[in-house]
């Protein structure tokens, strides 16, 4: 880059003052500058205009040289403010493309920046882009404060949002749920096989399902009271939770009955299910909380049947119901197995 040294500048102010006297005008800052450029050349419009007026007669004084001062230094003072317009005017643009959101610090806002993209539209002093730039800056702080304020709203809704669906998950989970056993209930048990309806494996397989509900209950409730029969119940539910596992359906149907589905089990295996659960709730003893004293044995009889997931689940439970009367009938304390292909009146006659 060119570099004006020492030397130059001495030379030119050497060149530069002689001809001020020449023509009476006063060494100001302003004055001196424009004769600078003059004798440099640097500036040729200054060097064509004061040429110019000494071939038209010398009329050069103080006043054309503060003319030229104004319109080339004035100018370029202009030229920066109208460079810094632009830089805004730009800025201005792409807030204004960027704020969609319609509440009324946003339209304020709004308004402001049409107010100063207006007002760079005309000519402006640097007061007036100063004035223009403090407004935009009050106007931007006011702008920050609503989205803050706009951003920890949405933080507050998010953080309900959330707290509410945990709410309606655990609604739904407890909707599906007997909250006696927390195995699933009549709707849980529904929801479960829907899923498995869903599997492609499942679809052409063969599945079970057992009916287990307990024996002479009713003499449990009346010998140890109720709240005692329902802790049997508990403990049932529970046996049947612990042999069961993987995609294996428990539920409680109401009572101290409950239905087991053993996705792609066939019978045989259904069988050896249902003769571990009636083992291990035959086998458990029970003592009354009062005396402490070993109470009669529990037990559990239990109807077992195959089916597929083309066949309407309420036949199925009627038909495995029907086995489960056959264990019933048989004694109780028993598995009963009713054939998937026989007729259900068969089974319940
Ligand atoms: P069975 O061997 O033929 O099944 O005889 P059972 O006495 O068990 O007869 P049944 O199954 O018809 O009787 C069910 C009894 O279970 C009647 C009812 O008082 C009792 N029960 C039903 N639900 C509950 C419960 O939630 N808690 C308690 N403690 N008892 C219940
Ligand atoms: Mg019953
Ligand atoms: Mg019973």
């Amino acid at each position: 880059m060119f570099e004006i040294t020492l030397e130059m500048s001495s030379e030119r102010l050497r060149m530069a003052l002689p001809l001020m006297a020449k023509y009476k005008i006063p060494v100001t800052p302003e004055n001196y500058w424009v004769w600078y450029q003059y004798v440099s050349g640097d500036l040729v419009p200054i060097r064509e205009s004061i040429d110019r007026l000494i071939d038209a007669g010398g009329h050069i004084d103080e006043t054309a040289t503060q003319a030229l001062y104004q319109r080339y230094v004035a100018s370029q003072d202009q030229q920066h403010v109208a460079s810094a317009g632009d830089t805004i005017r730009r800025l201005i643009e792409s807030m204004t493309s960027s704020l969609n959101t319609a509440d009324s610090e946003v339209t304020r806002y709004e308004a402001s920046l049409g107010e100063c993209a207006e007002a760079l539209d005309t000519d402006i002093s640097s007061e007036q882009l100063k004035a223009l730039i403090d407004a935009l800056t009050k106007s931007t702080q006011r702008m920050h404060e609503g989205s803050t304020s706009l951003h920890a709203n949405l933080d507050e809704s998010r953080e309900e949002v959330k707290a509410l669906k945990e709410e309606l998950k655990l609604a739904k989970a407890a909707a599906k749920t007997d909250p006696m056993t927390r195995l699933a209930n009549r709707s849980g048990f529904e929801a479960q096989l829907d899923s498995l309806r869903t599997d492609p494996i499942a679809k052409d397989a063969t599945h079970s399902l057992l009916i287990a509900d307990i024996d002479k209950f009713k003499l449990v409730n009346d010998t140890y009271g109720h709240i005692f029969g329902d802790k049997i119940i508990k403990v049932v539910a529970k046996a049947l939770d612990n042999l069961t596992k993987g995609k294996d359906i428990a539920a409680r149907f109401g009572g101290e009955e409950f239905v087991v589905v053993l996705p792609g089990t066939s019978i045989d295996g259904a069988v050896a299910v249902s003769e571990s659960i009636r083992q291990n709730i035959a086998n458990g003893r029970i003592f009354n909380p009062k005396t402490k004293e070993e109470i009669q044995r529990i037990t559990i009889s239990i109807g077992v049947t195959t089916f597929d997931l083309g066949e309407d689940i309420n036949a199925v439970i009627e038909r495995a119901d029907g086995a489960l009367y056959l264990a019933k009938e048989g004694g109780r304390n028993r598995v009963e197995v009713a054939d998937a292909t026989a007729p259900v009146a068969a089974m319940t006659a």
